[in-house]
């Protein structure tokens, strides 16, 4: 709808009557703007328009730019993720963002609750697996947290794309792979295995996320829905024979539990 057409109501002229009228020419939306002036968007200008009025041009508008300007860095404990077009360079407590079409910008309940349960968990010197790794975010949070190595799997290729460029971005190493659980060797097991994916998916994968967990290590499951943290709660303590802890933010929730017994 590139094109607006304002018209004032004439003195004894009922709003209505040009909102009607206006409909008629073809107008894609109409805005009546106060007691008197009516605003309707065109494809383009046309003359079965109510005379009187005048036309304008609509500005072009970028979303993705307006969407761009108004993400803020987020904050977690120690670590802040900030987006690319922010932020000159790396830091060691700054994650630097773009995740294009991935998900994962750190503003997002689920990925926050992950980088929650990573500090208070700690990878330092640790290898962490992150299944369904977006943006890269978390895998990049856990070099930065002092991970040893940290590993990625990721079923969308733009996603894995993009993880790879975010990775190079903020200087660390993350090993990125295509893929699920079936792109790890057999006998990769890590330390911390982070999963934040969605209720259902987590429940499916949950024993084979627990095979990855290495004797004293710890599984972060989060993108579950608030009202289905019990049922995960529940699995995860029936898999493990250990006590999960559930951390709830807004409508989600994350499940930390201990690796097998
Ligand atoms: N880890 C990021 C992104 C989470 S979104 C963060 O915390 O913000 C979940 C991601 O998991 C998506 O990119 C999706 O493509 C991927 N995914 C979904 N199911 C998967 C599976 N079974 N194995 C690996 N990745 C999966």
């Amino acid at each position: 709808m590139p094109f607006r057409y304002v018209l004032a109501a004439p003195e004894g002229v009922a709003r209505d009557v040009l909102v009607t009228s206006l409909w008629n020419a073809g107008a894609q939306g109409i805005w009546e703007r106060d007691d008197r002036t009516v605003v309707a968007w065109f494809d383009v200008p046309t003359g079965d328009v109510p005379s009187g009025g005048r036309w304008e041009e609509e500005p072009p508008r970028d979303w993705l730019a307006a969407w761009k300007a108004g993400l803020e860095p987020v904050t977690v404990g120690r670590l802040e993720i900030a987006p690319s077009w922010t932020r000159a360079g790396p830091s060691p407590t700054t994650i630097v963002l773009d995740p294009g079409m991935a998900f994962g910008t750190g503003h997002h309940a689920t990925t926050r609750r992950c980088l929650a349960e990573l500090q208070r968990r700690g990878v330092d010197g640790g290898e962490v697996l992150d299944v369904g790794t977006g943006s890269g975010v978390l895998a990049i949070a856990a070099v930065l947290l002092g991970a040893r190595r940290a590993v990625g799997v990721e079923t969308d290729p733009d996603a894995v794309r993009t993880a790879r460029d975010n990775a190079a971005r903020n200087g660390v190493a993350v090993d990125l792979r295509h893929g699920s659980l079936e792109a790890l060797g057999a006998d990769e097991r890590f330390d911390v295995v982070v999963a934040n994916l969605i209720t259902d998916v987590v429940i499916g994968l949950a024993a084979r996320l627990l095979d990855r967990v290495r004797p004293g290590g710890t599984l972060i499951t989060s993108g579950i829905s608030r009202g289905r943290a019990e049922e995960v709660a529940r699995l995860l303590a029936e898999l493990t024979g250990a006590h999960p802890a559930t951390t709830v933010e807004g409508a989600w929730a994350a499940v930390t539990v201990p690796a097998r017994r």
